[in-house]
């Protein structure tokens, strides 16, 4: 459509060097034409789709840390404000050394449409450092997360910008953080971060939460195709704290996951991996034991250096690590692999490029921003009971966990059915996830 195709090519004019950035904003906006198509006059006049792909602000800082030897390291931090249409800014912060603003600024945009699938009152942001955690002692994170919130704080607020963690940023650094915010406002206002310590206002399931809520919105996926999760082999990639909750949720339902991967090489459990084995995966990063060890202590192989996709034969293929994982390439080989489903569990693992391919060969994709926003719903859960200085048990939060990822799943099809794009998962979520935003910006007026 002429209108979009321009649009995108004022957005790459605009952000040259940010590949992630316009791979993810290409993707978005192509699938829109049917409801853009509607909507063209009102769009363009309120120059919607150009706004939408401008953050409302970016905030660059330096973060500078003493490690335990004494030596000063300096790193970049950043918060990218995305668009807060719909509720405070919310999206987690990521520790990793490929952190940058294209990388930021892809997971920024994404978090505004699956924060509004999720039906909570919650806009987009991310944000995060290029630091790397690998390797660095306790103390010397503490540091690191300590300087991050002493520019971070202003910025935040349980009404302005919540932020979460994300790859490399969990429960312990999420307690550094939520520690100095608390130690510089001298308030105790712990509705500001999410993903925190069950004794300081976390909520329970939270760090299930993202894998879980995958595995709940493939259900739905497979339901509807008459299909279940029991009896199916899953390739997962991540042996983090998604792929640890899918893991778990997977075998609980009698599936068989058969690849976890790291950085450093790809684990295989020929006869699936045992549950033992998906509940010590969190204790085996915390006590640094090598994937190696881990895949021989519970039975399977260790393929150092090799990624898990193209491998092995598997119903499922489930990304759970990072961006981009899945390319044409690789995604050549699902058919012959027998795969049926691509379950994005991480954020955009799939090129535009594999996921035409895919499309093509009629492997169903659940999307990214609709499979794992249950990370981000229980987040928002978090911070209802925040608010309400209350706690909620196990059950009640999956539950409601359950009941959003059914949610979203309806409001896709519905999307699916009232735009005829037959089971286009992507596009529906697409279409739904922006037509609240867009909806709400227009309401709001020009800013
Ligand atoms: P973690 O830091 O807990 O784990 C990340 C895993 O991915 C690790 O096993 C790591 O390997 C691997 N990994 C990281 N970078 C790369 C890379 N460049 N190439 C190959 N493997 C890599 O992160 P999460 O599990 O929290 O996040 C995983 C994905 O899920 C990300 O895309 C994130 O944005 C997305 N997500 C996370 C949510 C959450 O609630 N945590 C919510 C929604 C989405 P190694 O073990 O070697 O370090």
């Amino acid at each position: 459509m002429q209108y979009i195709d321009n649009v995108l090519s004022k957005i790459a004019e605009q952000n040259p060097n940010q590949p992630e950035f316009l791979q993810a904003v290409t993707e978005v906006y192509s699938s829109l034409t049917p409801i853009v198509s509607e909507n063209e006059k009102v769009y363009k006049e309120a120059a919607l789709l150009e706004r939408l792909a401008e953050p409302d602000r970016t905030v660059s800082f330096r973060v500078s840390w003493k490690d335990d030897g004494g030596n000063v390291h300096v790193n970049k931090g950043y918060r990218v404000q995305f668009n807060n249409a719909i509720g405070p800014y919310k999206g987690g912060l990521r520790f990793h050394p490929s952190v940058n603003l294209s990388v930021l600024k892809f997971l920024g945009f994404e978090q505004i449409f699956k924060n509004s699938l999720t039906t909570l009152p919650m806009g987009g942001a991310k944000g995060g450092s290029d630091f790397d955690p690998k390797g660095k002692t306790d103390s010397e994170i503490m540091s690191f997360c300590q300087s991050f919130m002493t520019e971070l704080y202003r910025h935040i607020g349980q009404f302005t910008d919540v932020p979460a963690g994300d790859i490399g940023v969990g429960g312990r650094e999420i307690g550094y953080l939520f520690g100095q915010y608390k130690r510089i406002c001298g308030a105790y206002e712990n509705g500001v971060l999410t993903g925190k310590g069950l004794s300081f206002g976390g909520s329970l399931i939270r760090p299930e939460a993202t894998g879980f809520g995958s595995i709940y919105f493939l259900e739905e996926v497979m339901a509807s195709r008459s299909d279940g999760v029991k009896g199916k082999t899953f390739a997962l990639s991540g042996f983090g704290n998604v792929a640890w909750g899918a893991a778990l949720k997977i075998i609980a339902l009698g599936g068989k996951v058969i690849t976890l991967s790291g950085q450093d090489g790809t684990l295989y459990f020929k006869n699936g991996l045992p549950t033992e084995a998906a509940e010590y995966m969190p204790a085996s990063r915390t006590n640094g034991v090598t994937k190696e060890e881990f895949a021989k202590k519970f039975g399977g192989e260790f393929l150092a250096g090799k990624k898990p996709w193209g491998l092995f034969g598997a119903d499922v293929c489930m990304p759970c690590a990072t961006q981009n994982e899945i390319t044409a390439e690789t995604a050549g080989s699902f058919s012959r692999l027998g795969v049926k489903y691509v379950n994005e569990a991480a954020n955009m693992p799939t090129t535009n490029e594999a996921l035409a391919l895919l499309k093509s060969q009629g492997i169903v994709v659940c999307p990214a921003k609709a499979s794992n926003a249950g990370g981000v719903a229980v987040s928002g859960l978090e911070m209802s009971q925040n608010s309400e200085r209350l706690c909620w048990t196990k059950e009640e939060v999956d539950d409601k966990l359950k009941n959003i990822m059914k949610n979203i799943y309806a409001q896709i099809n519905s999307a699916c059915e009232r735009y005829s794009l037959g089971f286009d998962l992507v596009a529906g979520a697409n279409i739904a996830g922006f037509k609240k935003v867009a909806d709400a910006m227009l309401a709001q007026g020009i800013y």
